[in-house]
């Protein structure tokens, strides 16, 4: 699944597209169209894993959840769920989810809860983290969008492991210092794992998502489903602590 470096990856690949006319919008995808008909792209923007389209009044958000895919000035050969057309060039998404949104991205996301922005404001996610969030599971919390635009497993995974946290450690019961810390290694690992996109070596980099033993002390890592996100998770016994 591509997580929020991924969707930067590709907002970055399509810069050139940016103040050319879209001369329409096509797709299978029940969004409502007819608005993108010889219009200008003013921006192509990101929050978290949704790559957005930004027109004069209105935007396109692309999520492209488990299994989608972009092409450009490619075709597959199934039907893409949404495509832009310039004069010359299309931008192709196959099973994508989109949605038209009123406005500018500023009125419906939070920036601040963006690990790849530079308004990632960690006051702000720390101080929600332990107001609203507190008797969580950190591994869970990790994957909540709202808090934590852009991570994904492969963060949240390598991000709790650099900062020695067991997922399974209650938010509460984390001391400051560590949770402060977490955040750290999450926009660190989030802008290595960018620069890993480069040469497509995020999985070989990665110290413990993936693999069967921890690097440091070679004890075998646990691997299984953990909290309520029941995602695929790894963890080293010895190095990341429990707190509960
Ligand atoms: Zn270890």
């Amino acid at each position: 699944m591509p997580e929020g470096p991924s969707i930067l990856f590709l907002k970055n690949k399509l810069q050139r597209y940016k103040g050319k006319t879209v001369s329409e919008a096509s797709g299978y995808g029940e969004m409502d169209k007819s608005q993108i008909n010889n219009i200008k792209l003013l921006d192509i923007e990101t929050y978290g894993k949704n790559l957005l389209f930004v027109f004069k009044d209105f935007f396109v958000g692309v999520h492209l959840g488990l299994f989608g895919s972009m092409l450009v000035n490619k075709r597959k050969k199934v039907n893409a769920s949404f495509a832009l057309h310039f004069a010359s060039d299309e931008i192709n998404f196959y099973v994508a989810k989109t949605k038209f949104y009123e406005g500018k991205p500023t009125d419906h996301f939070n920036f601040k809860t963006d690990i790849l922005k530079p308004e990632f404001d960690e006051d702000f996610v720390l101080n929600e983290l332990q107001n609203k969030h507190a008797e969580e599971m950190i591994g869970d919390v990790l994957m909540d969008q709202h808090l934590f635009a852009g991570v994904g497993n492969i963060i949240r995974i390598e991000a709790l492991y650099h900062a020695k946290i067991h997922p399974e450690s209650i938010v509460k019961a984390i001391p400051e210092k560590k949770l402060i810390f977490l955040l750290k290694m999450i926009v660190d690992y989030a802008e290595e794992f960018l620069n890993l996109l480069k040469t497509d070596g995020v999985k070989e980099a990665a110290l413990i998502y993936g693999k069967k033993i921890c690097p440091k002390d070679k004890t075998e890592l646990i691997i299984e489903e953990m909290g309520k996100v029941k995602r695929k998770t790894y963890v080293c016994k010895k190095c990341q602590k429990l707190f509960t």
